[in-house]
């Protein structure tokens, strides 16, 4: 499958890695939009969250309760905003679910804005 982040999962595109394991896999966004930012994804493919099912919820819940860990590991230490785009409406760019992680020193806009 022409995959862009199993390709990164796999180690053939290169990436930062923020953390591994058997599940999952972090790496920062190549085009951050706060001083952190990085995407954890798990390690078997996933198209995104409207086509996975109870098969993927134990990797799901992982992802998320790792999530704290890492971004406080990353600096992110007075919180933090996870965001998953889903599908056309959710505006997804790369269809390998992933749990984007942004934060920083400054408090982030609130939400999204009404275009
Ligand atoms: P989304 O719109 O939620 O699908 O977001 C996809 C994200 O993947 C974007 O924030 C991109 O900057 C990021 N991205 C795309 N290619 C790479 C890559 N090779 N390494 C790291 N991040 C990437
Ligand atoms: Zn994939």
């Amino acid at each position: 499958m022409d995959c862009i982040f199993c390709k990164i999962v796999e180690g053939k595109i290169p990436s930062r890695k923020v953390y591994e394991d058997d599940d999952m896999f972090a790496f920062h966004d190549i085009h951050p939009v706060a001083p952190v930012h990085f995407l954890i994804v798990p390690k078997r493919h996933v198209d995104s969250l409207a086509t996975a099912g109870d098969e993927h919820a134990a990797v799901l819940g992982r992802m998320m309760a790792m999530a704290g860990r890492l971004a406080r590991q990353e600096g992110a230490t007075d919180g933090f905003r996870t965001i998953v785009n889903t599908g056309r409406v959710g505006r997804q760019d790369v269809y390998h679910l992933h749990i984007h992680i942004i934060g920083g020193p400054d408090p982030l806009p609130r939400m999204i804005s009404k275009e």
